[in-house]
């Protein structure tokens, strides 16, 4: 039977016991660093993927180190912990995969130090985040992206994503599907769980890391396949939020978003309004390589199943 999993205190556990006391210092001051993996399901081989699990486990532990947190696990116990977790909860559908490493202290005190540091993963069945054949409505938030001189923008800290949070609900109580935020120059940043892209002359460009994204391992997954499989030439550079409004095509990429064509900016139409050809070629391509379906891909991929190397 399926059913999502927990792993904590070093012990594997059904979600639903998986419990952290209410005054653990990660729940009072957002004191942790996450990731976010995806598994994907493919039916024809009964297979689920777990995709760059190896990649997520060094961000995790990059941001860790940024917010001096200790990662007591090294990388290849944590790759085959999520393993195993995957395993344990026997899903035959698209799971996500979320490591916290977590200040789990039970004190009061705003602070990093002095602090005892834990980690836990869990497990759960997740389909699509935004819908990847219509594509996105967005507008451009008034809430800006948080600057690396405030929050570290390129670690994946708990606390940070009340930004995002803000953003997504503005956008969605205001008919959009997501939100763009801007950073403080004023400059295209990303969407509130996606890096953003746009194509402009049949050259795919993207706002650099000093923009305050967060360095997405889609969208380096998505860049590869763009020069490798369709030939396109990639530009990081600083986007202007008047240029989503001319560009070709427009698209997001995030664990949970995986491709999607943005359709809409600020109610102006992106090209004619319908998803972008390219991007739709992109994104066919992708799914393809997440699923298993493109051998020259296979390096990003742990088979959960047939790869089991646990006893369960
Ligand atoms: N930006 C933000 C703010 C995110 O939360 C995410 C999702 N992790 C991304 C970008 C995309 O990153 P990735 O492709 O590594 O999931």
């Amino acid at each position: 039977m399926s059913i999502p999993m927990a792993y904590m205190r070093g012990e594997f556990m059904p979600l639903a016991d998986a419990k952290i006391g209410i005054m653990t210092h990660a729940f009072n001051y957002g004191t942790a660093v996450f990731e976010g993996i995806r598994g994907n399901w493919n039916g024809d081989q009964g297979e689920l993927y777990l995709f760059r699990v190896r990649e997520h486990v060094e961000r995790l532990r990059q941001s860790a180190k940024i917010m001096r947190m200790e990662l007591k696990a090294s990388d290849d116990e944590l790759v085959g912990q999520i393993h195993e977790l995957a395993v344990r909860s026997e899903f035959r559908e698209d799971v996500y995969v979320r490591p916290i490493v977590y200040k789990s202290s039970e004190v009061l005190g705003v602070r990093m130090h002095d602090l005892q540091d834990d980690y836990l993963l869990f497990l759960a069945p997740f389909g699509a985040y935004l819908d990847p054949e219509a594509g996105a409505r967005c507008m451009t938030s008034s809430w800006r992206r948080v600057d690396d001189t405030s929050i570290p923008a390129r670690a994946k800290v708990n606390g940070l994503y009340v930004n995002n949070a803000m953003a997504k609900t503005e956008a969605q109580l205001s008919g959009f599907d997501e939100g763009i935020l801007l950073n403080q120059d004023g400059h295209v940043s990303e969407g509130s769980g996606e890096n953003i892209a746009i194509l402009r002359r049949g050259r795919i460009i993207t706002p650099p890391p000093q923009d305050n994204i967060l360095e997405g391992i889609t969208l380096e997954t998505a860049l590869r396949i763009a020069r490798e499989e369709l030939g396109l030439e990639v530009e990081e550079r600083t986007i202007d939020r008047s240029e989503l409004y001319i560009a070709d095509e427009v698209f997001m990429t995030g664990t949970a978003a995986h491709v999607t064509p943005v359709v809409e900016v600020d109610r102006v139409p992106v090209g004619d309004g319908r998803p972008g050809p390219v991007t739709m070629q992109l994104q066919n391509r992708y799914f393809q390589a997440i699923t298993g379906r493109l051998p020259q891909y296979a390096e990003w991929l742990t088979p959960v199943y047939s790869g089991a190397a646990v006893g369960a």
